[in-house]
């Protein structure tokens, strides 16, 4: 196998990865409006905890570059929030304000999964020991990634297929980028702390703005704080973990 198919490989099993986020919905039955509040408190902790690790990775690498990709992080999804209100959304059977929380979420989180698509590729540069951890820690942190998705798709009535399908199209990006990423790494890595920030931004605006609302409006404020916080520690230590 080439070395490039190797990357898009790689970068093809990361994304498949993904799709293992719908599994935990297998085993829930009813979505009462507890079960909607629960999955967006579940889903902002776990969108914020990867961007403790977004902005650990990109200040890292280059603050200010790291800052100003988030300036631009808050341009796109004000600009993206803009479009989907003008629109009435659909998304499968859902309308209105669903819709645009559905399709909101699979936007963001895909954007975000192209910086990790640059980290895939640029990783192989650095020999395939280094590029197998990489793409295996990416692997397994998209599993919650896709938990994430699947926790706003699913309350809002997605069929588990659907839910295991945007999951692993939200990754996409990750296969086709470390491609160009691996064949071109001088030209692609310094655009690693602008693409962290940048998707870093638009995930904390996405859970302030449009998942701890619905979160809020749905449930308990103690029972939110309790979910969002459990599962913000369990992303950050995960990603330590790996
Ligand atoms: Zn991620």
């Amino acid at each position: 196998m080439s070395a490039t198919w190797t990357v898009f490989v790689y970068g093809m099993v990361t994304a498949l990865a993904t799709a293992l986020g719908a599994v935990p919905f297998a085993f829930v039955r009813t979505v009462s409006a507890r079960v909607l509040s629960a999955s967006n408190a579940v889903a902002s902790g776990l969108m914020l905890g990867a961007c403790f690790g977004l902005v650990a990775e990109g200040t890292a690498i280059g603050a200010w570059q790291t800052g100003l990709g988030g300036l631009a992080g808050v341009v796109f999804i004000l600009a993206t929030k803009r479009i989907l209100d003008g629109h009435d959304l659909e998304f499968g059977e859902v309308r209105g304000a669903g819709a645009r929380r559905m399709v909101l979420i699979v936007v963001v989180m895909t954007v975000h999964s192209i910086a990790e698509g640059v980290a895939i590729g640029a990783s192989f540069a650095g020999g395939a020991v280094l590029a197998t951890v990489i793409t295996t820690a990416i692997a397994v942190h998209n599993v919650p990634e896709g938990l994430a998705i699947s926790a706003v798709l699913r309350p809002q009535g997605a069929s588990l297929g659907a839910c295991a399908w945007w999951s692993f199209f939200s990754s996409l990006p990750q296969p086709i980028v470390a491609v160009p990423a691996f064949l071109f790494v001088d030209a692609f890595a310094p655009a690693l702390p602008y693409g962290m920030g940048f998707a870093a931004v638009a995930m904390v605006f996405m859970v302030l703005v449009e998942l701890l609302p619905e979160a809020y409006e749905e449930g308990n404020r103690a029972n939110v704080g309790v979910l969002v916080s459990l599962s913000l520690i369990a992303m950050v230590a995960f990603q330590r973990l790996l």
